[in-house]
């Protein structure tokens, strides 16, 4: 059973296409029932595709790489407490 941690682990190299039928379709499943990887994957996807596109020079593995960390640790900070009404 993948867990939201393997999502993460597994979910560059997804976009790349680079990972087993297997894999693929434990990444589909858990996709289809978390919330959260959802939204992770979708965000990750956009951006990329976004990046991809903004200028005519390729981007490094690496650099796509440490753009999905970043996306990843926002996503996964602690909620910031509510504001309390007095
Ligand atoms: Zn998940």
């Amino acid at each position: 059973m993948f867990s939201c941690e393997d999502v993460r682990a597994a979910l560059s190299n997804y976009l790349d296409g680079d990972v087993s039928p297997d894999l693929r379709r434990e990444l589909e499943r858990h996709l289809s029932e978390c919330r959260t990887c959802q939204v992770l994957y979708d965000t990750t996807r956009k951006t990329l595709h976004i990046v991809t596109n903004v200028g005519s020079f390729d981007i490094p593995e690496a650099v796509s790489e440490q753009l999905v960390k970043r996306i990843m640790s926002r996503l996964t900070l602690p909620p910031s407490a509510p504001p309390s009404h007095s």
